[in-house]
């Protein structure tokens, strides 16, 4: 079941608007940028799905800002830098390990084309029909401008959800399922609407896997014929 990435790739059509935003944001959809990206028809909003290979294409030797402190901004900044881009990765936290796999912060810090900045947030975004710069501010410091024709957002994810009304989601609206709901459930993945079931990166309390979605998927089978003859 899908949940929205906010991995939005600031990389072809920017619109100037007045003033940038920070990039404390959870999402990127829901601020506003001085480069908001162009909606994209597949998906209905700006963000563009960075698990594409080709939104990592057409940096080399170019500069570029990769903005997150998690596994998803580390595997960018090493996929765009192997690439041939120059890139600033730019994390809120102090610490580059307190959310990211060794395997990536090693990686990073050894690559000669990555520099990481932690402690840090962008606050403005500056261009003309594209990205140039943006601006980096460290509490204390002054603030950085740094070269920058492209900025990647990996800050957290939103569930598609909207749509399924009639179960109950968490406030932040992934879905509830069965130990989830305040009045429990019989059945695994079951949400609070009878024959309903949620598995994957939709359901509230997953591991945002790809294994996980597949093992929910596989287990959520056995409550549907569960659901079936019980009838
Ligand atoms: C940048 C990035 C890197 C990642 N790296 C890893 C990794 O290295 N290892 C790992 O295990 N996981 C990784 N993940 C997480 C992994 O991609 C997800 O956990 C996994 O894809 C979840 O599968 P899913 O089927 O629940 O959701 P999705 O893969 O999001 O699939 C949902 C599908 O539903 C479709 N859809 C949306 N709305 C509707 C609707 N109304 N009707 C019908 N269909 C709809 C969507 O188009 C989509 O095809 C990464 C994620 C991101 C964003």
């Amino acid at each position: 079941m899908p949940a929205r990435s906010t991995a939005a790739g600031c990389r072809t059509r920017c619109a100037p608007s007045n003033r940038a935003s920070s990039t404390n944001a959870r999402s990127s959809e829901n601020r506003s940028s001085s480069y908001a990206p162009q909606p994209s028809p597949r998906q209905g909003h700006s963000a563009i799905d960075a698990r594409r290979r080709t939104d990592v294409r057409g940096y080399e030797g170019r500069p570029v800002t990769v903005v997150g402190g998690a596994n998803s901004a580390g595997q960018a900044a090493l996929s765009l830098a192997a690439r041939g881009a120059t890139v600033d990765l730019v994390v809120r936290g102090h610490d580059l390990a307190a959310r990211m796999s060794s395997y990536l912060t090693d990686r990073i810090q050894a690559h000669s084309r990555i520099r990481v900045h932690t402690g840090s947030t962008v606050s403005e975004l500056a261009g003309g029909d594209t990205l140039t710069s943006v601006v980096v501010e460290r509490p204390g410091e002054r603030p950085q401008r740094l070269a920058s024709r492209a900025l990647f957002c990996f800050v957290g994810a939103d569930p598609v959800s909207g749509w399924l009304t009639g179960v109950a989601k968490a406030e932040d609206g992934f879905v509830l399922t069965d130990v989830g709901l305040p009045a429990g459930s019989a059945l695994p993945y079951q949400t609070s609407a009878p024959r309903v079931f949620a598995v994957g990166d939709l359901r509230s309390g997953s591991t945002k896997r790809v294994a996980t979605a597949v093992g929910d998927g596989a287990s959520a089978v056995s409550s549907v014929h569960a659901a079936l003859a019980g009838d």
